[in-house]
């Protein structure tokens, strides 16, 4: 270091490099099954942006602050956003861990889901959408954990992967040019707050 430099200190670290871990699709009419990977539920909010000028889809990008005036969208135009969670699971006959998206209906059925203290990795989860809409509201029942849980896979780093299925969804939507306009990370930097 030549003299006189001082060394950038104090960064958070970026985020890990991480594969896409696709979502699992919970669809109506009957219970899915399959083994939970991760200790807790990671839970975010959520905003949903209706397609306005140039884009042609809405878009779910998460909050970024419980303030109005700190996160990247107006909370006065949009509301506070709604809370989603998310597991990371093993499906029989998959090879990869998938994530399963929880509403907050689906999250209260077992008080063990929001309990800080207590280790989620190993139960077996079922999950049953109760209306058609694809995004509709779910029930879950936490069964008992599976007898050799050291040998699940491991589960992602939640943070990691989440964010890069909220980008990723921006940049596969087809016809929407949002990631032509720099992603999630130009929508962060410039915000709506003029709206
Ligand atoms: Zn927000």
């Amino acid at each position: 270091m030549p003299p006189g430099r001082q060394p950038r200190i104090g960064e958070p670290p970026p985020l890990p490099r991480v594969g896409r871990c696709d979502p699992y699709r919970v669809t109506v009419g009957h219970w899915h099954r399959m083994t939970i990977l991760s200790h807790h539920v990671f839970s975010i909010h959520l905003h949903y942006i209706p397609p306005t000028p140039p884009f042609t889809k809405g878009r779910t990008q998460p909050c970024t602050s419980k303030k109005d005036g700190e996160c990247w969208c107006n909370h006065k135009k949009r509301g506070p956003g709604r809370w989603h969670g998310w597991l990371a699971v093993q499906v029989e006959g998959y090879p990869k861990p998938r994530l399963l998206g929880l509403t907050p209906a689906a999250a209260r059925c077992d008080l063990r889901f929001s309990d800080a203290g207590y280790d989620l990795r190993g139960h077996v989860i079922e999950v049953k959408r109760l209306t058609e809409y694809f995004n509709g509201e779910m029930e879950a029942r936490l069964l008992d954990r599976v007898e050799n849980p050291g040998a699940l896979m491991r589960e992602p780093c939640m943070w990691a992967v989440v964010m890069r299925l909220y980008e990723a969804g921006d940049r596969d939507a087809g016809d929407n040019p949002f990631h032509k306009v720099g992603g999630i990370s130009q929508v962060f930097r410039t915000g709506e707050k003029g709206q």
